[in-house]
């Protein structure tokens, strides 16, 4: 339990992957605080099995951001994650959904960071974890926010990095591929119907067509890297991004 002591703040922590990352965190002994949108009644179910706070921070929003920050007080593990995309031609891209793709996936973790980093500096100890994406390092069309937004983390990461190089603070990038959530299996049976396909052509040739081994990223095993960039192993380990994509980035 060597994060017994250490206050982890993992946004975008009411599902999928930073639900994951929450868990594997709090294995280890870590004190959570989850943000995210979400049901009254699961949020509490969530906080009740890891422990955990919650600040429901909308993270569009700057104000609330410094009034969650101001509220749990110093955190040792910041975990930028929540993020959300939106699919459609550059010429159609709805302006508000650009807006509000760049706020969230990228000048969200801005606030979040340059608000914690003062309280990691003086206890001379932190990580800072930023949850890109394989479309961080490669593009596919019609995700022109996300893609921006995913490649701009992975810059932004680097030069916190450099910044915080001699003060036991680390940043960096994890970038999965397609990760297995519900979201996705509920996706399949429709695809199936509406292209005439088999699951398993749903599967390997429309979901998985650009991860070469053919397998969804788990959830818990991006929840298993964060915790080894939490390491004092880790602590030359900065500036990096990370992927975990079956190959994708490699081609
Ligand atoms: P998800 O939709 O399951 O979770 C997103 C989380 O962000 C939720 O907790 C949601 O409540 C929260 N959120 C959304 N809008 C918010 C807001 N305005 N303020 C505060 N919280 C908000 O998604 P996920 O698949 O777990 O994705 C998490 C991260 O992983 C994202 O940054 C995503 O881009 C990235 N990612 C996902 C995949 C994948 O295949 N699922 C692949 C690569 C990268």
């Amino acid at each position: 339990m060597f994060l017994e002591g250490k206050h982890a703040l993992i946004t975008g922590s009411t599902s999928g992957i930073g639900l994951a990352i929450a868990r594997a965190l709090r294995a280890e002994g870590a004190e959570i605080i989850l943000n995210g949108l979400g049901e009254a009644d699961e949020i509490a179910k969530l906080q009740e099995e890891l422990g955990a706070r919650f600040n429901g921070a909308n993270l569009l929003d700057a104000d609330a951001i410094e009034n969650m920050m101001a509220e749990i007080g110093p955190v040792d593990i910041l975990v930028n994650n929540a993020g959300m995309q939106h699919v459609s031609p550059v010429e159609d891209f709805p302006v508000d959904k650009w807006n509000a793709i760049i706020a969230l996936n990228l000048t969200a973790a801005f606030h979040t960071s340059r608000l914690a980093v003062p309280g990691m500096k003086a206890s001379g100890w932190g990580r800072i974890i930023n949850t890109a994406s394989a479309h961080s390092l490669t593009a596919s069309p019609f995700k022109s926010a996300y893609n921006a937004s995913k490649h701009a983390i992975a810059g932004f990461t680097k030069t916190i990095a450099l910044e915080l190089a001699q003060s036991g603070v680390t940043a960096n990038c994890i970038s999965p591929g397609y990760v297995w959530t519900p979201l996705i299996e509920g996706q399949i049976p429709d695809t199936m119907a509406a292209r005439g396909l088999s699951r398993e052509e749903v599967i390997n040739d429309v979901l998985l067509a650009k991860q070469p081994n053919k397998k969804f990223v788990q959830p818990e095993e991006v929840g298993a890297l964060a915790v080894f960039l939490c390491r004092e192993e880790a602590g030359n380990v900065t500036g990096a991004n990370w992927s975990i994509d079956g190959g994708w980035t490699a081609e």
